[in-house]
């Protein structure tokens, strides 16, 4: 049984006691409903416990070795495989009883394919719980948005319109430079209660995937908009409907 791809960052960062605690509780949920992303957290405990296990300065015989780097493709050939379990990084030392497991473990994880692919939605959505992940949130944390708009000159060649929504019940956080398909994007950050809203801020793109929509997948709305030239795109766990008022906000206080 498969995991649900669009989950794969959230449920690695859960493992890796990297969520705050509403998503960490919302993963949860999630995960004793749905077999498949319960069999994926279970296959990196299993590696865990495996690499844990392994004696260090023992170094398979040649012929072994060279069966499992066969199974396993090079991390040049191997662009969906999870940065976290690098095979060449593991490979030289592992023992015997070990191989099986960490075979097929591997096996599994290079068959998952990575969140987003084509998808704007999925890669905006990892791009939010990435952000939600310890110290990554904001690289200039201010609710001042006088200190914020400046911070983006030089980073990025567009200039994204900064305004504090605090009267309208969503403060401004703070602001860093992200990446959505490899292209830069200035990521504003807000709150909702205790909730956090990033509003991705891109030129139009030429050939758009999705616009002007409010998605909703797996507990994580996105609202797209566009003024201008610049691409919006909201993310957050909250209500649609509070996300949707986000937008409306923002839209009133940078275009008047
Ligand atoms: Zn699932």
């Amino acid at each position: 049984m498969t995991h649900c791809v669009d989950r794969e960052a959230a449920l690695n960062a859960l493992f890796d006691g990297e969520l705050d605690s509403l998503n960490a509780a919302e993963v949860e949920a999630h995960v004793r409903t749905c077999a498949g992303c319960s069999d994926y957290l279970t296959a990196l405990a299993d590696v865990r416990e495996v690499i844990a296990s392994a004696a260090l300065d023992e170094v398979a015989p040649d012929g072994l070795r060279r069966r499992i780097e066969a199974l396993v493709p090079s991390p040049d050939a191997a662009p969906t495989m999870p940065q976290r379990f690098p095979a060449s990084r593991y490979l030289p030392w592992i023992g015997g009883g070990a191989i099986g497991a960490l075979a097929a473990s591997l096996a599994l994880l290079v068959a998952a394919p990575e969140i987003g692919g084509d998808d704007l939605p999925d890669q905006l959505i990892a791009g939010h719980i990435r952000s939600l992940q310890a110290a990554h949130l904001t690289d200039v944390v201010t609710s001042d948005r006088h200190v914020v708009k400046p911070w983006f000159n030089g980073r990025i060649d567009f200039s994204p319109p900064v305004v504090d929504l605090a009267p309208q019940g969503f403060p401004l956080v703070g602001g860093r430079l992200d990446y959505i398909g490899d292209r830069p994007v200035a990521a504003l950050v807000y709150r909702r209660r205790l909730h956090t809203i990033n509003l991705f801020v891109r030129p139009i793109s030429p050939n758009p995937s999705a616009r002007g929509d409010t998605i909703r997948r797996h507990g994580y709305s996105v609202v797209h908009w566009v003024t201008g030239d610049l691409d919006y795109w909201a993310v957050s766990d909250i209500d649609p409907g509070d996300l949707g008022l986000f937008r409306q906000q923002f839209v009133n206080a940078t275009t008047r």
